[in-house]
């Protein structure tokens, strides 16, 4: 049977760090301040903000949230955003995405300081990620994934790594941060030939594809370590990965869970990066 690799033990992991860098910056008089914009209230961001707050105010960050209504105009947005880009006692900026189909991303990707875009959505921070350069944030999903693999001591070196997906979320700066870390990196996607066979070649596969179940053991390597990324809702309203747990958990070698996987680590990439940026704002090493 394989080992189950538990978000909770990362964060946990994490947590003690985290706590430690935040008293650093409490004894310089600094208070770590995430800004979350959030546009209307879509129950699923309201669920993942009560825990992204929980996980970052129990490691001493403090978090202020601008809510907009769901009709605003993209102008009174790009305001409301600046606002929030220029408090100087705001280290870190998390804003809800998608956001509503009448709104236009792209101004505040460009407009976001980049030393304040903790989720690496800046063309900045994303051309960093795709070129090697650590000094930027990635985007929280990916640098989880690594944290994961990193707890558990997986070796990335020389190793055959199959990402599944290919979105600028997830799939793809998930393989550059992997490359960066010298494994032998394939990205599939919806027009990958003999998919199953591909997969099967990895000693690491990572599914990020948003397809419930749809990575089943014939997809899977006797002794692989398995990452599901995906968070799905499957028919009967259950909560599920892209990876069909039960059927891949004997053959693998290390798997992580949904829920209680990948998804549990992102909230507290957040609080990393806040703090890290808190550090920079304030120009200590
Ligand atoms: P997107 O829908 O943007 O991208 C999905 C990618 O998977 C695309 O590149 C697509 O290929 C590929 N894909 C889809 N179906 C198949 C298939 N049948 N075979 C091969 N490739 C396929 O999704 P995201 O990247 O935003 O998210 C991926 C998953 O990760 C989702 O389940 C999402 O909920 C989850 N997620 C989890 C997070 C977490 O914190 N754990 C955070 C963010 C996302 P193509 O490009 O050809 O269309």
């Amino acid at each position: 049977m394989s080992i189950m690799m538990k978000g909770s033990e990362v964060v946990a992991a994490m947590k003690e760090e985290l706590l430690h860098e935040a008293e650093e910056l409490a004894r310089q008089g600094i208070i770590p301040q995430v800004g979350i914009v959030r546009i209307g209230a879509r129950p699923d961001d309201l669920a993942y903000e009560r825990g992204a707050r929980k996980r970052m105010e129990a490691v001493g960050i403090r978090c202020m949230v601008t809510e907009l209504p769901e009709d605003i105009s993209q102008a009174a947005f790009q305001q409301a955003f600046a606002a929030v880009n220029d408090d100087p006692a705001t280290h870190g900026i998390l804003l809800f995405r998608p956001l509503p189909k009448h709104l236009d991303e792209e101004p505040v990707r460009t407009m976001i300081n980049p030393v304040k875009d903790i989720d690496g959505m800046s063309p900045i921070n994303m051309a960093k990620v795709f070129s090697g350069d650590e000094s930027g944030f990635a985007p929280c999903t990916p640098e989880a994934v690594m944290d994961v693999l990193a707890h558990y001591n997986i070796e990335l070196k020389g190793k055959r790594v199959t990402v599944v997906g290919r979105s600028m979320v997830v799939g793809k700066p998930l393989a550059m941060l992997l490359l960066k870390q010298h494994a032998t990196v394939t990205i599939c996607h919806t027009r990958t030939v003999d998919l199953p066979g591909t997969c099967r070649n990895a000693e690491v596969l990572i599914a990020a594809a948003g397809k419930a179940r749809m990575i089943t053991a014939d997809f899977v390597a006797p002794g692989a370590v398995v990452v599901d990324v995906g968070i799905n809702v499957d028919e009967g309203g259950n909560l599920c990965g892209d990876v069909d747990y039960e059927a891949v958990a004997p053959i693998a070698a290390s798997i992580t869970p949904v829920p209680g996987g990948v998804g549990t680590v992102t909230s507290s990439v957040l609080a990393k990066h806040v703090i890290r940026a808190a550090r920079e704002l304030n120009a200590l090493a």
